[in-house]
């Protein structure tokens, strides 16, 4: 039908040409022949203009050719290109906008295997669950500096915008990843990664290799199966790409946040460990290193436990222990280094085979020893420290009073929980310790100022059947984000057209704010609430909830009747019944200082390093002694800048976390990507059309694109605005006065539409900018 109307062959002119190719190419694969082709040429029939256009487009193309074969293969491996699907490419150019439009058209694109629709400038990506051939090298070529209308829309397309405004416009940026656990975020980061590599290549490639091995080494510590997603996310990660001024990649960094140690010890039924643990235990098997770490085989029972996993050496598991030899070994980890954290990590597994029985004495009656010392001289022996100083230390703790110190004796269950709390810990600071290694080996060699494109990629919002402090910690998480998004979108925009006197329909959405507010309020937010409930000894499980139940009254918040201990929240995303037994001991996560004195007499350099204090700023690394020493190895930055050296709790850090994640964001221009999940059964090309509606709901798509369509999503002052676009009507030496007149000027000199001047500020549509970024570069 579309052949039928002249008028949509502008609009889908490339997917005209890929349909030309389809038929043609593979006979004749010449340019000059397209112009032969009897479709252009009864273009230029019906339509000069037409003809026109392919002309100026292969001049425009110097490599077309190659383009030309990469569309081709691309086509030959989708096998299903339709020139019909291009005028949905971006939702905001639909004529008829519902919900039901926009989920059919979703829908159709799916099945076409066009995962990617716009929504003006932001990008939608449903998970395919599978993969498919459209992120190879030529792909990378074929988005480098084109208009977005070129091409399909694609994840490069959003990354090398990021980019081109970052070199055009000198500022940083950041692309902000979002959607549910599972819906394809870590996959979109790597990608993004990936051509923005490709794109500051410059010469150095040893750091483009160094970069590329960041992701898979990190995401090997910090990333688990789950009930939801094999590999998923169990830290938030900010990975910011620093480029020189002229777009050469020079470094990179990362900023972890809030990693779900916990993992380490218990997992829910049917999830499992960190990847690396299962790693490592696959390689050194195949090495026949097993025993030189100390690893016991796969029987014993605990180990078992531990990993909840029958350990079969797993040839795939091997490979990525190779893998991840490789990332160590590129990223420029010394061999000490990477046989330290080997060393560690299979004495966190040791730590965990521990077992303890309880013995009575005379003067002591809840005493606990270790049975079986084989796993406790392992764990010693691994960690480079003495194996009674560690039962020591697991088995008592001194408590100091009035200047008087007494030994006190561990119940089982208490040195269970210091058992645990050292592996948490060894994990944890471990993981920071690598972040920090590779930020230290990746930072950039030159003084040169230049700027950064940030990701960033966090866990997705968690829905299990049973809920925990960690769910609530990353929804709390995935709750700014989104009220990011909602600040950027929607208020802002709408605040700036009323303060400047500019006329635009407001749209309505969602704000999520008074949800934020009841978990981040002080002194009566949730967080508060539970760090007030925390500092209690007596407190249980009930009186957090009762204490919940009587501060927190308004509609997001409810305890369940039949259901104890528990309570419910409604999330943006959904209602969430979280559970709250363990809230108080994790949120508390103490780690007791003996443990901490005996670590640090460590003979293994990096564990020594792991438990020395203080912090470096970045690093943000603390050790608090309280008076009745306990260590508290919560990181935070907010705790070296008072003298109060209070104990640290997880939710305040969690706090502290969320505001620093937030600072590096707003320094960059945002860019969006979100992630939707098409089923939940990880089927390809099943489209669940309830469950994308729902998704599509709460992330505002619908009043997404209706702002988009109406709204103003660049507004720039006028001053900025002349100074940085005069090249577009004034020769380059002139430097006109930053006024109105001189703004519109350029604004009509550059023949755009659309825009509107407000009191101080130059406002345009979403699609001006690369417009007017494209005119400079041409200049
Ligand atoms: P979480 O919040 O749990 O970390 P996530 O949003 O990061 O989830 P991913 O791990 O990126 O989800 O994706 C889940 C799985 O979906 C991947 O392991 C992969 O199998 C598949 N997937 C996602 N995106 C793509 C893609 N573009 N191409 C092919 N497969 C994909
Ligand atoms: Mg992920």
């Amino acid at each position: 039908p579309t052949l039928r109307h002249p008028e949509h062959w502008c609009r889908s002119f490339s997917h005209f040409i890929a349909q030309c190719l389809i038929k043609d190419f593979e006979t004749r694969p010449s340019v000059t022949h397209l112009l032969e082709h009897p479709f252009i040429k009864q273009a230029h029939g019906k339509d000069t203009s037409l003809g026109q256009q392919l002309s100026v487009l292969i001049r425009e193309q110097q490599d077309v050719g190659n383009r030309i074969k990469t569309r081709h293969e691309r086509i030959n491996t989708r096998k299903t290109l339709i020139i019909e699907s291009c005028p949905d490419d971006d939702l905001v150019d639909l004529e008829v906008l519902d919900e039901e439009t926009i989920i059919a058209h979703l829908q159709r694109r799916y099945q076409e295997l066009q995962i990617y629709t716009y929504v003006g400038d932001i990008l939608i990506a449903l998970n395919p669950f599978q993969n498919l051939n459209i992120y190879s090298p030529q792909f990378s070529k074929l988005y480098h500096g084109m208009k977005r209308s070129t091409n399909p829309p694609h994840i490069f397309a959003t990354a090398d915008a990021a980019y081109q405004s970052m070199v055009t416009l000198s500022k940083d940026q950041c692309i902000i990843i979002s959607g549910e656990s599972g819906a394809g975020k870590t996959e979109s980061a790597h990608l993004i990664v990936q051509h923005l590599t490709f794109l500051g290549k410059a010469n150095n490639r040893t750091l483009r290799e160094k970069i590329l091995q960041v992701n898979p080494l990190v995401e090997a510590f910090g990333n688990a199966c789950t009930a939801i997603n094999d590999n998923s996310s169990r830290f938030g990660k900010y990975l910011e790409m620093k480029f020189t001024p002229t777009g050469a990649v020079m470094g990179a960094k990362i900023s972890e946040y809030l990693l779900e140690k916990s993992r380490v010890i218990k997992q829910a039924t049917g999830e499992k460990n960190f990847h690396i643990f299962y790693y490592i235990y696959a390689g050194l098997y195949h090495q026949g290193n097993l025993k030189k770490y100390r690893l016991p085989n796969k029987t014993a029972p605990r180990f078992v436990f531990i990993l909840m996993q029958d350990i079969v050496s797993s040839k795939l598991y091997e490979e990525q222990f190779d893998a991840i030899q490789d990332c160590f070994r590129i990223i420029g980890f010394t061999e000490e280094e990477v046989n330290s954290v080997y060393r560690i990590l299979s004495g966190i597994l040791n730590t965990g085979n521990i077992e303890f029985t309880s013995t009575s004495s005379q003067h002591q009656s809840d005493k606990s020893e270790v049975p079986d010392s084989e796993a406790l001289d392992n764990a010693a022996t691994l960690l480079s420290i003495g194996s009674e100083e560690l039962q020591e230390a697991l088995t008592s703790h001194c408590v100091v009073t009035r200047g008087e110190t007494i030994i006190r004796t561990n119940t089982v269950d208490k040195a269970t929980d210091v058992r645990d709390a050292m592996s948490k810990a060894l994990y944890g600071r471990l993981f920071s310790w690598i972040v920090n290694r590779i930020n230290a080996l990746l930072q950039p060699d030159t003084n040169i100022c230049g700027m950064n494109v940030g990701i960033l990629d966090i866990f997705g919002f968690e829905n299990f059947k049973k809920n925990s402090f960690e769910q609530l910690c990353i929804n709390i998480a995935n709750e700014q984000i989104q009220f990011y998004f909602n600040q950027h979108i929607f208020a802002l925009e709408q605040i700036e057209y009323q303060s400047e006197g500019v006329d635009a329909s407001l749209v309505e959405y969602e704000d999520n704010r008074p949800i934020l507010d009841m978990f981040l309020q002080k002194p009566m937010g949730l967080l508060s609430l539970l760090d007030e409930e925390s500092r209690f000894p007596q407190a249980t499980d009930q009186t957090l909830v009762d204490k919940f139940q009587d501060n927190l009254r308004n509609k997001y918040f409810w305890t369940p009747k039949r259901v104890e201990l528990c309570f419910g929240i409604q999330h943006y995303a959904g209602k969430v019944l979280y559970n709250v037994s363990g809230f108080l001991e994790k949120n508390r996560d103490t780690l007791p200082a003996d443990i901490v004195v005996v670590l640090r007499t460590s003979e293994n350099k990096l564990l020594q390093q792991l438990f020395s204090s203080p912090l470096t700023k970045t690093g943000t690394r603390i050790i608090q002694l309280s008076s009745h020493k306990l260590f508290n190895y919560s990181k935070c930055v907010y705790a070296c800048e008072t003298t109060n050296m209070r104990r640290q709790t997880v939710a305040s850090y969690f706090r502290y976390s969320l505001m620093d994640l937030l600072s590096k964001m707003v320094v960059g221009t945002p860019h969006f990507v979100r992630c939707i999940k098409p089923n939940d059964d990880r089927q390809a090309l099943l489209f669940n059309k309830e469950r994308v509606m729902v998704q599509l709901r709460y992330t505002g798509i619908l009043e997404t694109v209706n702002i988009r369509r109406q709204g103003y999503s660049h507004r720039i002052l006028i001053e900025e605005f002349v100074n940085r676009y005069y090249y577009l009507a004034f020769r380059a030496h002139q430097m006109p006065q930053g006024s109105r007149e001189n703004a519109i000027i350029i604004l009509q000199r550059a023949k755009l539409d659309n825009w509107v001047l407000g009191k101080t500020k130059v406002f345009l549509k979403y699609y001006h900018v690369e417009q007017l970024n494209l005119m400079l570069r041409e200049v």
